[in-house]
């Protein structure tokens, strides 16, 4: 018997966590970060007390109650608490794609759980992992062990690492890359790192790519007595389709289908191409007389592509940070072909050199751009920078006539939460031409045309549902729970939080 509970992520976008048990073997799918309950009591300078570990989270009721956490972040008046809890043994967490709202809260878990997913999901994560400065959440694969002094808890001495298996067999580059240890402790213990046959379960796995916003989505088919798929966040439009369409031919048996519904809430809602994106951008660019900056996330694929046939065409240079240079440079492992081929990448003088940065400097060779530079030229350049990168242009000084384009995920954030009012206040301040976002009466608005949707429509999503013909439908990551009882009455289950469900 299959048993299904949402742990978390119902009638909201993101913070996907999901149980499934058969055989006795338990998995998450997805222990993503739930923004919509964080943005209650946090924000920039107002966070969890990394000193008590899960402490905030635990007492505010962000994640699960559940004896399942990482055994040193849980601080000593914390203890009794948590035994008092189930703790079912999680024999791995499938992670369906790199963004925040799903892999969030994964560090928390407890170090014997390994994760499953894509190589290309493990090396997004690991690389921004190496370049976060210690946060607990960004500790995949690699963590910190805390050591109990009191009730505080301290960065002690031991880097340890959960196991990987991933869905392909990887080269030596990629196994490399995700072995290596950015740090300088005492003791590093790795994990294992392998493909996913090496992982013992008595049920079927398979961990199927989709297309989405960010490069190695995945969903995955579970077959046991009976047989779940789960697409993780996928679309039908995007420049990979053919991953989506195969994924839907694959799960075609599966009894219970748990799929996202993130776009079927909104209105008028029609697809918007990668192609649409690339000509309303180049028209943009072509009418800016001096520099161009490029707000996307370069872990988009098709949108990085996008913007570097917009340079050539318009005989800029496309500039990225370090940062996204080294996410480049891990995917590129895997990829092999030449990502940060054409690309410069922006100096960006820090008073001290991290170790992730010295081994970019030592393994690509691409010419460093610093502000004083840009600021000469800069109708030369197209600047890929987001929201936290624009103290820089203190530096830069744009000049009249210097466009901003935000070609950025959706405003409900699934990589990050800000305040776009403050964005535009940057903006403001440096007389930027701005696209893609703008202040309207009752707030924010994202004019359409400047960013094609990770998500699927809805009338592509009925299409997906009759296609896969599943016998029971469990919604996730969606507002509009409703949209399913009204178009499939038989089969939709609207899942209440925490409820168990046997088939
Ligand atoms: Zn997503």
């Amino acid at each position: 018997m299959m048993k299904i509970k949402i742990l978390d992520g119902v009638n909201t976008i993101g913070g996907n966590k999901i149980l499934v048990s058969e055989y006795g073997e338990n998995y998450l799918l997805d222990f993503g970060m739930n923004f919509n309950l964080y943005k209650k009591y946090f924000e920039e300078f107002m966070k969890e007390r990394s000193r008590r570990g899960i402490y905030d989270l635990w007492k505010l009721n962000l994640i699960p109650r559940y004896n399942i956490y990482r055994k040193d972040l849980i601080p000593s008046d914390l203890v009794n608490e948590i035994n008092g809890y189930e703790n079912p043994k999680i024999n791995g967490i499938f992670i369906s794609h790199g963004h925040l709202d799903h892999t969030g809260n994964i560090a928390l878990l407890d170090e014997n759980i390994p994760v499953l997913g894509t190589p290309e999901t493990m090396l997004i994560l690991k690389s921004l992992s190496d370049i976060s400065k210690g946060g607990m959440g960004m500790e995949i694969p690699f963590f910190n062990v805390r050591k109990r002094e009191d009730y505080i808890l301290k960065s002690g001495d031991e880097i340890n690492s959960r196991d990987i298996y991933l869905s392909e067999k990887i080269s030596d580059k990629t196994y490399d890359f995700l072995s290596q240890k950015f740090v300088k402790k005492k003791d590093v213990n790795s994990g294992i790192i392998s493909d996913i046959d090496g992982f013992n379960s008595r049920l079927e796995m398979n961990i199927i790519k989709v297309d989405h916003s960010i490069y190695g989505s995945s969903g995955i088919f579970i077959k046991g007595d009976i047989s779940i798929a789960y697409t993780g966040d996928f679309r039908l439009h995007g420049k990979y389709s053919s991953y989506s369409y195969d994924f839907i031919n694959r799960v075609r048996d599966a009894e219970i289908l748990i799929v996202e519904g993130t776009r079927i809430s909104r209105e008028n809602d029609e697809n918007l191409s990668e192609d649409d994106v690339y000509r309303n951008a180049l028209s943009i660019a072509q009418d800016t007389k001096n520099l161009i900056i490029a707000d996307f996330s370069s872990r988009n694929f098709e949108r990085l592509e996008t913007f570097k046939r917009i340079a050539e065409k318009t005989s800029r240079n496309l500039i990225v940070t370090k940062k996204d240079a080294f996410s480049l440079y891990a995917l590129d492992t895997y990829k092999n072909e030449n990502i940060l081929k054409d690309l410069m990448i922006y100096d960006e003088k820090s008073t001290r050199t991290e170790n992730w940065e010295r081994f970019l400097d030592d393994n690509i060779n691409n010419e460093l751009l610093s502000p004083l530079e840009i600021r000469k030229n800069q109708e030369k350049y197209i600047l890929c920078f987001s929201f936290y990168d624009l103290n820089e242009l203190l530096d830069i000084e744009p000049l009249e006539k210097s466009s901003y384009i935000y070609s950025s995920s959706e405003a409900f954030g699934e990589e990050d939460y800000f305040s776009f009012d403050r964005l535009l206040n940057w903006l403001e301040f440096f007389k930027l031409d701005v696209y893609g976002i703008k202040r309207t009466e009752n707030g924010i608005d994202f004019p359409k045309g400047l960013h094609a949707s990770g998500h699927v429509s809805g009338n592509d999503l009925f299409k997906v549902i009759e296609n896969i013909d599943p016998e029971r439908i469990i919604p996730v990551h969606t507002t509009n729970p409703e949209w399913f009882r009204k178009n499939f009455p038989e089969k939709a289950i609207l899942p209440e939080i925490q409820k168990e469900y046997s088939f």
